[in-house]
């Protein structure tokens, strides 16, 4: 299979195959298949929370692409062109792995030019609102370098929320945000929700409110039609357990009380038997400078069973790895809790997963469930395979490699050990080790997210070299 597609700005677009699909029963496919039209319900919901912009600003890029009448076939229109891709491919205007704004690369006039002779005739304006005024409060966000900089600052020395131009607070600071958010676990126990994590904070009349994401909430709309298709999916579903955390989501989805997320998640670790799982909601928390805010995502996928192999033997040595590592013994577990390891192909990937695929995942995020109940920790080999493919063909290896022999070790055991790099990552790395008593992962604020991936490779290097 050729799995490249198309490369622009520092961007390659690649194809992976869903290798084994056509051999699943019909029933499997079809619940497959309701699942993924709910993952493609929740686009939307990211592309806002990543900038209040996002949206406006598709509607408005996009309209020029379809209806712009004058010469596509210059410099300036080709820039647009890799600029709207970008956007596209980032889900929104910042880039999505330096979180920065994307520079337009083509001038403010030209953007004028695009403007006047594209048909604006069916654009939906918000109500009231102008057309002109509604492009010239656009322009400052394209064309200001200062405006909407950066979605995740991480500089400690400024205000985390304000420096950032994610769209998870609304007229909060720092402190503000900070103070809510211990105030309501402070009293909440050894098993606390996670607070805040699928709403927007904002301040009203000088009170802080959370605008919860849910049925009946901030985006209602696009959550009704999730809640539509799981429903259709659990029809479908392989065994009991399946339909019991289906029923736990969609009761989340419509109430948008977090216990019924703990309660769904710890459903959803128990569920091992099937072939088929998925993720949809509000799960990773990098997009928000203090970790608390979730970003929407969905995964729908299939068991590689022949691959899972692989992993079975790791995590059923999970103790091993864990006695041995190179910690020290007060961070080291006990007894490693159930760390469930599978490598399976994606059938969709939706919202924050995609276009940029994730290769492994372990879920959930919760401390309390992931020591109490464990975790479900997966490869995803048709997308590590597709990443391998194209890395045997884009002259990496002649270009780096030391020898005519390294080459060849590459070629053949290449692939294997990405994968077992990804496995102890994510089997393994991400489940070991235990914070100091009375320490919970939320202290280590803008640092978590890069510490705990970090510890989480180091593990698997430290057995792989
Ligand atoms: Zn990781």
């Amino acid at each position: 299979m050729e799995v490249f597609v198309e490369k622009f700005a520092d961007l390659k677009i690649l194809r992976y195959a869903v290798p084994g699909f056509e051999a699943l029963d019909l029933n499997r496919k079809l619940y497959i298949y309701y699942l993924s039209e709910a993952a493609l319900c929740g686009r939307d919901i990211l592309w806002d929370q990543n900038n209040r912009y996002n949206l406006r600003l598709r509607a408005v890029l996009e309209t020029i692409w379809d209806t712009f009448k004058g010469d596509r076939d210059t410099d300036s229109f080709k820039s647009f062109e890799i600029y709207l891709k970008r956007v596209w491919f980032s889900n929104g205007i910042h880039h999505h792995y330096s979180t920065e704004k994307i520079p337009v690369g083509f001038s403010e006039t030209y953007f004028d030019e695009l403007v006047a002779n594209s048909l604006w005739g069916d654009f939906k304006l918000p109500f009231g609102v102008e057309l002109e005024d509604f492009i010239a409060s656009l322009k400052d966000v394209l064309f200001d370098p200062k405006k909407e900089a950066k979605r995740v600052n991480l500089d400690p020395d400024k205000d985390l929320i304000q420096a950032s131009s994610n769209n998870y607070y609304k007229e909060v600071t720092q402190s503000e945000a900070e103070a809510f958010y211990t105030g309501l676990k402070a009293s909440a126990g050894s098993e606390p929700v996670s607070y805040g994590l699928n709403s927007t904070l904002v301040k009203e009349k000088d009170q802080l409110v959370e605008k919860v994401w849910k049925v009946d909430g901030k985006y209602g709309k696009a959550i009704e039609k999730i809640v539509f298709w799981l429903a259709k999916a659990s029809e479908y579903a392989e065994n009991d357990l399946q339909k019991k955390h289906i029923a736990s989501l969609i009761e989340y989805y419509k109430t948008g009380d977090l216990s019924l997320f703990d309660q769904y998640s710890i459903e959803w670790v128990k569920e091992l038997e099937g072939d088929i799982d998925f993720v949809n909601g509000f799960i990773e928390v990098y997009g928000d400078p203090l970790g608390i805010k979730a970003s929407w995502e969905s995964i729908v996928n299939y068991k590689d069973k022949e691959a899972t192999k692989r992993a079975v033997i790791l995590s059923e040595n999970a103790q091993w790895f864990e006695d041995h590592s190179p910690v020290s013994a007060e961070f080291k577990k006990p007894a490693v809790k159930g760390v469930s390891a599978k490598v399976i192909n994606v059938a969709i990937l939706a919202g924050d997963c995609y276009p940029a695929t994730p290769i492994g995942i372990n879920l959930p995020n919760a401390e309390w469930i992931r020591e109490k109940h464990g975790s479900k920790s997966v490869t995803i080999e048709n997308i590590t395979y597709a990443y391998f493919l194209e890395s045997m063909n884009n002259g990496m290896l002649e270009e780096f490699a030391g020898s005519e022999e390294e080459m060849e070790r590459a070629r053949q055991y290449g692939y294997l050990a990405g994968n077992l790099h990804t496995d102890l990552h994510e089997c393994l790395g991400h489940g070991s080790g235990k914070v100091r008593e009375g320490v919970s992962t939320e202290n280590l604020k803008n640092y978590y997210s890069t510490i705990e991936e970090t510890r989480a490779d180091l593990f698997a290097l430290y057995y792989m070299m």
